[in-house]
């Protein structure tokens, strides 16, 4: 999320106002140079669109946008952990690559929340 820097809150929350707009974020910080498939490397998707998933093209392989995240499993709205992380950006946007900073930081709210 380093491109989040210096934001505002009010620009934060405009910019991730909805659920489509936190999946796509996602989706460019997994998948900054397109989609690939990680078990064939098959550039060719589909979204589905129900679930935070992308299905290859060849063997229909499902690629979880979230897998391996905290976001991963949850019900609760892209949009809430978004905003819920958004304080603690400054901290972290230095030390570490920004995807990984918000997992580890939303592992340390869930602890102390
Ligand atoms: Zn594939």
């Amino acid at each position: 999320m380093a491109q989040q820097k210096g934001m505002s809150l009010f620009e934060f929350q405009q910019r991730f106002s909805s659920e489509e707009a936190c999946k796509e974020h996602l989706f460019s910080m997994r998948w900054a140079e397109g989609f690939k498939c990680p078990r064939c490397g098959c550039q060719e998707y589909y979204h589905i669109s129900s679930r935070r998933h992308y299905q290859c093209r060849d063997y229909n392989y499902q690629a979880s946008l979230t897998a391996g995240t905290i976001f991963h499993k949850t019900r609760t709205a892209l949009r809430k952990w978004f905003w819920a992380i958004f304080p603690w950006l400054p901290m972290i946007n230095e030390v570490s690559p920004p995807f990984l900073c918000s997992i580890v930081l939303m592992s340390v709210i869930l602890q102390h929340g």
